[in-house]
């Protein structure tokens, strides 16, 4: 990809963004955020937003863009999850350098903030339970009840939270709640809770706290004092704008800052869900191989299945941003990882399903030395040894006993040419006397055809083949999408997903050989495999000299239409 590639076009929140830097809003900086909350492995959703925040900080001197994990739900978080944040963000190519936080880095200054709001008339201790209160709220078309507590004194309410926070009660029997409006048309303004009492162990503060501030309260207060600018978020949080603008507007008086929240929509991809809560659920029914399956459309998932950090950013960059519904084809997503790998990746031969061929004109121990060219267009990439021998192997499906019209490739009597070899013609076909399976085929060769096509006719074909002896086995993993439905995120009912699972997703071939130069590679390394896809190294199951692939793509796009393997 070139740089001129990388380069994002002026959607609307950067032309925001633009506008307020060239007034001098802000004094000119612009700080921005990625807010994960720790309860999940990051996924193609949240890349969007990283190239977006991380992107748009980097446009500007002295942009700035901080990890800060949303950390208000310790019974949800893990620091497995924390780990795997940084790990995926870094990867993907984005530096938060010394600005990484946790909104429970805040938990004291937040709670001060509660105080406060309670001592200006703004927020209350309320004693109505999670039913109670559900009821009191109202609905979209009915204003909600106003608690009862509603107007008990300021002492109170200020007596009640710091014995809230000494631990004194246990959970559910009281909650702070801001004071707004009842009959708001907005329901996240109908006096929203904004502390809840939780005797639960913090990955981060451990026991120090036994109330938590919920994620409306915190969210806007730890952009605040981070000096955020610009608070860019996906559209679910538009109705809670109002909440994030009036709690900070009621706290102006000690914050400084009052960042702007701008939405976007949210990336939807086919065949796929992004909500952690939905991908944690594969992984805890087992369905899939944890949050880095190959079949997971997580970061890690997309990385074991050989994705790049530049296809991911070059995907996100094509599908933009705005704030109209983003539902993205995942062809889409496979041309960005072809295109990046059609220029990188060297090329090799690997039989996915292997015929024997016996060549009866090459004698017993012949072994001849072949080049072969490890990429058709980059020489940089230079070349490896190919052996031409006796007994060589092809891909099963290259021949054909009775080929269908249009068949290209090797059929009884027929020639076809071997890549970076000869042209050979198949004389007799070997089956197994009891199932009648073809078991090898005895072919000769043209010696004249090395690298040169044969003048007196013409040889349509050209198959992948491997030298027997010279080759070695390797695992070939093959995916499908995960899911049966394009939609499976809005046929997900409860937790009942295995009708939408696709029983063929992973396919294992373990009789597959590749060249003998692939066997200890690197776990990550990919390479195109000739007429077959591209496929990167497995880093769980992939050991030295029992190598494991991971088909990442196929070589054009498949949807929709049959697969052309004629060429
Ligand atoms: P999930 O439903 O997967 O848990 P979330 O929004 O609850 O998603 P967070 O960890 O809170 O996950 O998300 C961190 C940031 O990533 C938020 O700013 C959120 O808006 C953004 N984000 C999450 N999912 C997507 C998505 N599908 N497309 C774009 N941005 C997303
Ligand atoms: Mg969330």
């Amino acid at each position: 990809m070139s740089n001129n590639e990388e380069v994002a076009p002026l959607d609307f929140i950067r032309q925001i963004v633009a506008n307020d830097v060239s007034e001098g809003k802000h004094q000119g900086r612009v700080v921005t955020r990625f807010p994960p909350e720790p309860n999940g492995f990051l996924h193609i959703g949240h890349a969007k937003s990283i190239c977006l925040n991380f992107g748009v900080a980097s446009e500007y001197p002295g942009g700035q863009c901080n990890l800060r994990f949303d950390d208000t739900n310790p019974l949800k978080e893990e620091d497995l999850y924390i780990q795997s944040i940084r790990t995926d963000v870094k990867w993907l190519g984005f530096d938060w350098q010394e600005h990484m936080y946790y909104a429970s880095d805040y938990f004291e200054p937040l709670y001060k903030f509660a105080e406060r709001l309670i001592e200006d008339g703004h927020a209350f201790v309320c004693e109505l339970n999670v039913e109670q209160m559900r009821e009191y709220r109202g609905t979209l078309t009915e204003a909600g009840k106003e608690s009862p507590w509603r107007n008990r004194p300021m002492a109170e309410s200020l007596d009640l939270l710091r014995r809230m926070r000494a631990g004194e009660f246990p959970e559910g029997r009281y909650t702070l709640r801001a004071k707004i409006d009842m009959a708001s048309p907005n329901i996240n303004m109908r006096d929203p809770v904004i502390y809840r009492i939780l005797h639960a162990h913090h990955h981060q503060t451990a026991g120090q706290w036994c109330i938590y501030p919920t994620y409306d309260y915190a969210h806007c207060i730890s952009d605040a004092l981070e000096g955020i600018t610009h608070s860019l978020c996906t559209l679910e949080f538009e109705d809670h704008r109002p909440l994030y603008d009036w709690i900070l507007d009621r706290l102006s008086g000690v914050l400084s800052c009052h960042p702007q929240q701008i939405e976007f929509s949210r990336l939807v991809l086919e065949y796929t869900v992004v909500s952690k809560r939905k991908l944690n659920a594969l992984v805890r029914s087992g369905a899939v191989d944890g949050w880095d399956d190959p079949r997971m459309p997580t970061i890690s998932g997309l990385r074991r299945r050989g994705y790049t950090p530049s296809a991911i950013r070059e995907f996100c960059r094509r599908i933009g941003i705005s704030k109209t519904p983003n539902n993205v084809e995942l062809s889409l997503l496979e041309s960005c990882i072809r295109d990046d790998l059609e220029q990188h990746a060297p090329r090799a031969m690997a039989v996915l399903n292997p015929l024997k061929v016996v060549i009866t004109t090459v004698a017993e121990e012949h072994c001849a030395e072949l080049s072969a060219a490890n990429h058709p267009q980059n020489p940089a990439l230079g070349s490896r040894k190919l052996y031409w021998m006796r007994e060589i192997i092809i891909e099963r499906e290259d021949f054909a006993e009775n080929p269908p019209k249009q068949f290209k490739r090797l059929v009884p009597g027929g020639e076809v040419r071997l890549r970076h070899a000869y042209v050979i013609r198949c004389d007799e076909v070997i089956k197994d006397p009891a199932s009648g399976e073809v078991v090898e085929l005895r072919c000769s060769h043209d010696p004249a055809t090395l690298h040169a096509n044969p003048s007196d006719r013409k040889v349509k074909g050209v198959i992948h083949w491997l030298p027997l002896a010279r080759s070695c086995p390797a695992e070939i993993r093959s995916y499908e999408t995960l899911f049966n439905t394009a939609n499976p995120d809005e046929e997900w009912q409860g937790d009942d997903f295995t009708r939408l699972l696709n029983p063929n997703s992973l396919q294992i071939l373990s009789a597959s050989r590749i060249e003998e130069g692939l066997q200890n590679l690197p776990p990550g390394t990919i390479y195109q495999f000739e007429r077959q896809g591209y496929f990167c190294v497995d880093s769980k199951y992939s050991s030295p000299g029992k190598p494991v692939f991971n088909r990442t793509v196929g070589l054009r796009d498949s949807w929709g239409k049959q697969q052309n393997k004629e060429s």
